[in-house]
């Protein structure tokens, strides 16, 4: 049953064939088998799932109709709070911090019946790519125990390929919904901003950070998409409309007579050549189903890179100012206010939060201002004018998801530029506040591994994605004959 898809899942737990506790147990056996090798996992949650998934059997035997994911696993990212369960961020500052409350994504989830198994590996405060920044060491990619899953939502991505969870939750502010999911054969979603509560997701970029659903299947991503979306007065950035029609797209799949965009900047140099001969077979595939394949110019793309490294560490260098040893979290030493907070700062941050602190302080110190976060504001108006310019000619955008399949654990731990050049691809949505999806392409000819083909949809219009996704997806299973998933390594026999 853990082979299944979540629809598959919730189909049998409707008709009776499995019980929510005995799916349940399933995937923390699963974790149990396989988590000390892939380390998707800084917290499993027994009993609190088992709890979960008893009050769900127990509603569901009482004949009350349930919402389509009730009883069905999830993994959930370990920056999203969960009350009375330890919520790190994958960060020694906030280690043994139990929140005193739901994020709106948890109530969302509990409310729709979903079983939450525990919480994910993340790089710390979702600042990478890799997952290689937690402070609880990297997870690992299941497809390649050496290589990294992605990141920073690296731990939801491996859960998922791993087969320990159907469904999680990501966080994308510049990538780390997308490029974790192409790296792992998975598919991941960056709804519009706005589309998903950020309330009780803690701040990394306030104005680029996006919850979104993470799942094997585009038709399940749809499903926790409409689970977990939609306004919530908690979150002053919230869209107040109802969430697009994202299951009905999923299951429609038609793309006849759809305009597909290639972006002409999202190719080319740097990227691996077995990851664009899959983007192109993919687009091949999409015409042959009759969607119009044009291509497109985003000239100001080239400079989205830079733009977000100076407006992302400039906004978390103010959202994490709040640990400050004072309210909660670690604590470390004695003396003034000040002596304590450095004290605690310097033992509690990695060197890579560090470093985006000390950027974005600079970037925002007087003098500096205009010349770098004022430029940069500026480039990101630049960015979202090249999106609106672009779907004047195509319904959708594409791209590869990221420049490369996944490389190796410590190949680019010490070079930044190197790291920070993976969310290339991903990161020009992020700035315009528009979705993203990224689904798998196939397995690169070099090395076997997955690469991933990105969609990107207008505000909004994130049904476009779903409906292009399942369109592809249908045509490459049917292709391969089976899931991409099905011909991952099998984990556990040690
Ligand atoms: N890799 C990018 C960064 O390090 C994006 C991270 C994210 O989306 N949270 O900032």
């Amino acid at each position: 049953m853990i082979n299944k898809s979540a629809t598959e899942m919730a189909a049998a737990l409707k008709a009776g064939e499995i019980s929510s506790v005995e799916l349940t147990q399933a995937h923390l056996d699963q974790i149990t088998k396989v988590d000390s090798e892939v380390h998707a996992f800084l917290y499993v949650d027994n009993e609190g799932a088992l709890s979960q998934a008893r009050a769900i059997d127990e509603k569901r035997k009482s004949g009350v109709d349930l919402p389509p994911l009730a009883g069905v696993p999830l993994a959930l990212k370990d920056v999203m709070t969960q009350k009375g369960v330890p919520t790190t961020c994958g960060s020694k500052m906030l280690e043994g911090w139990r929140p005193p409350y739901d994020s709106t994504v948890v109530t969302r989830l509990k409310e729709n019946g979903v079983v939450i198994l525990g919480k994910t590996n993340m790089d710390e405060f979702a600042m990478g790519s890799s997952t290689e920044n937690s402070a609880y060491g990297p997870t690992h990619n299941p497809w390649d125990l050496t290589r990294i899953p992605g990141g920073s939502g690296g731990g939801s991505s491996a859960a998922l390929a791993a087969f320990e969870a159907p469904l999680a939750i990501g966080t994308d502010t510049g990538g780390s919904i997308r490029q974790p999911a192409a790296v792992t054969g998975t598919v991941g979603v960056k709804p519009t901003y706005g589309g998903v509560s950020r309330y009780g997701l803690v701040a990394f970029s306030s104005s680029l950070d996006q919850a979104g659903p993470c799942a094997r299947t585009v038709l399940d991503a749809a499903y926790l998409h409409e689970a977990i979306g939609g306004y919530d007065k908690l979150d002053s950035t919230s869209i107040n409309a109802p969430v697009p029609p994202v299951v009905a797209a999923a299951k429609d799949g038609n793309v006849k007579g759809m305009k597909i965009g290639v972006i002409k900047e999202l190719q080319g140099d740097g990227y691996q050549p077995g990851v664009l001969k899959l983007f192109n077979e993919s687009l091949e595939l999409l015409a042959q189903q009759g969607a119009e394949i044009v291509e497109v110019s985003c000239k100001y793309f080239d400079y989205a890179l830079a733009a977000y490294y100076l407006i992302a560490p400039s906004e978390c260098s103010s959202n994490l100012a709040r640990f400050d040893a004072m309210r909660y979290g670690m604590r470390v030493g004695s003396g003034s206010a000040e002596d304590v907070m450095n004290l605690t700062r310097q033992a509690g941050f990695g060197r890579e939060v560090k470093r985006r602190i000390i950027l974005g302080t600079y970037a925002l110190s007087s003098g500096y201002y205009d010349a770098y976060y004022g430029s940069a504001q500026k480039v990101r108006t630049l960015i979202s004018r090249d999106f609106e310019n672009a779907f004047k000619l195509a319904d959708v955008l594409v791209s590869p998801t990221a420049p490369t399949t996944a490389f190796k654990i410590g190949e680019k731990a010490n070079d930044p530029i190197a790291m920070y050049l993976n969310d290339i691809a991903t990161i020009p949505t992020n700035l315009a506040g528009i979705g993203g999806m990224s689904l798998p392409s196939g397995l690169a000819e070099e090395d076997g591994l997955p690469a991933g083909f990105q969609i990107m949809a207008p505000a909004m219009q994130d049904d476009r994605m779903y409906k292009v996704g399942s369109a592809l997806e249908a045509a490459l299973v049917s292709k391969w004959g089976q899931p991409i998933l099905a011909s991952a390594p099998k984990l556990g026999a040690k």
